[in-house]
């Protein structure tokens, strides 16, 4: 049994949801769909969820509901006359309106999205609909409720054997909407899955998978064919963006691949990502390239630092007194480094290396910013000779100085810090040393 998720851009409009109908037909093991609100039908468009949050802002403060109404209505009006259905959402529209009069909250107007989009796919697919504010429980702090949401998921499902479940909201036990983070459809659809006890978890999207670099940075990046929910994890934590990344662990953790598909090509395998990935028939050493900038990395060096007890906990303990995460720790005998993000580093910087200097002594300390850090991934290559060799001669080569290394401690990646100005051309360098050749 199959569970399916669709995103915004796959039904944007009446000729997307054809394309998503005929993806459903064409698979009877498809039972549940969780669909997202209409999404952009052309660059410079509206997804549904913007127009909403604007709707929202605009009765709060008191001006006229009406005309970004319009726009709304118009998205869905659109859609059912495209798709000739005898629905009408007007009845919904009234309601949208009282309770934004009554005072509703911003979460539950931008969860209407998704709550409309699914009548209409219930009524075009001939599925059941159910409601996610009866199923997906949230608590009163807006924190998803897991075992509840599960137990209620399982008994709404094993009574209908069809059914559409609308994306990114759910509710508190006494009916309050609450939404997950944008794009929080992803959850939804990994948490039907897993109640489900689905063989697999579909997302449907606008691209057929995750690419092994940025096209924006490598156009010609082919696609990961497969992927281990591991190594996703360390190339999403870098900035590679297709999944929510909460959307990970409900499947993982009950053993489900996840499928990330394209509606536009469904011919098109797309990414599969699995608990655990053999490397037979694995086409490159590295699954993936993965980084950002703006990092600061903060070197202080004192001698015999390697014997003094505590050193590392109290370098760390004047990071946490300011709220700065510390993103990685390459250590040398006599020198620490912190990798933190600047713009947590930059509202604290004096105060930081004051404390550190009170609470260590260190005998120098220094801080370098402008740092990216790009993330080389890849479960085949710690089983492969030379890997880091042909990592870091592939950099050098061309004139990049490597300012920091670390080769964690999960073995499927490399991670390396360059000046901002040489990540492009690293990413370049790697993608074209162990891909292109
Ligand atoms: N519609 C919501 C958003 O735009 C949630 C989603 O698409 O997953 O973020």
């Amino acid at each position: 049994m199959i569970v399916a998720k669709f995103g915004g851009s796959s039904l944007a409009d009446g000729s997307q949801f054809q394309k998503v109908r005929r993806i459903m037909m064409a698979n009877p093991d498809r039972h549940y769909v969780v669909p997202s609100a209409p999404g952009r039908r052309f660059s410079k468009d509206d997804k549904v969820t913007d127009l909403l949050l604007g709707l929202y802002d605009t009765a709060a403060s008191g001006l006229p509901v009406q005309p970004a109404l319009a726009r709304i209505r118009e998205r869905y009006n659109l859609i059912i006359q495209e798709l000739e259905l005898d629905v009408s959402l007007e009845e919904e529209f009234k309601v949208l309106c009282d309770n934004l009069q009554k005072g509703f909250s911003r979460e539950y107007c931008a969860s209407r999205g998704e709550y409309l989009n699914g009548i209409l796919l219930a009524a075009y697919l001939g599925f059941d609909f159910i409601d996610a504010a009866e199923v997906i429980r949230f608590d009163h702090r807006g924190q998803l409720m897991e075992a509840e949401t599960d137990r209620l998921l399982k008994a709404a499902l094993s009574a209908h054997r069809y059914a559409v479940i609308p994306g990114f909201y759910g509710a508190e036990e006494n009916g309050t909407v609450r939404t997950f983070s944008r794009g929080g459809s992803d959850i939804t659809g990994a948490l039907v899955a897993s109640a489900a006890e689905a063989d697999l978890y579909e997302n449907w999207t606008d691209v057929p998978g995750f690419c092994m670099a940025d096209p924006r940075i490598v156009p010609d990046a082919k696609y990961i064919q497969s992927i281990t929910y591991r190594e996703l994890r360390e190339l999403s934590y870098m900035g590679a963006t297709v999944l929510h990344e909460d959307a990970v662990f409900p499947v993982r953790r009950a053993g489900i691949p996840t499928n990330i598909r394209s509606t536009n090509d469904p011919q098109h395998p797309g990414t599969m990502i699995t608990a655990s990935a053999g490397i037979e028939g694995v086409q490159h050493t590295i699954t993936g390239i993965a980084g950002q900038k703006g990092f600061s990395i903060v070197y202080i060096e004192k001698d015999m630092m390697n014997s003094e007890l505590g050193f590392g906990r109290r370098v760390l303990q004047a990071f946490e007194e300011y709220n700065i995460n510390f993103e990685h720790l390459p250590t040398g005998i006599d020198t620490m480094c912190v990798v933190v993000k600047e713009k947590e580093l930059e509202p604290h910087r004096t105060e930081v290396i004051e404390r550190i200097r009170a609470l260590v002594n260190p005998d120098q300390i220094t801080v370098n910013d402008h740092l990216a850090l790009i993330a080389t991934v890849g479960r085949g290559m710690v089983r492969v000779f030379g890997t880091a060799a042909r990592l870091f001669t592939a950099i050098s080569t061309r004139g990049i100085s490597i300012r920091t290394i670390d080769q964690g401690s999960s073995e499927i990646s490399i991670i390396v810090g360059v000046d901002e100005s040489d990540f492009e051309n690293t990413i370049e360098a790697v993608y074209d040393a162990f891909v292109r050749t």
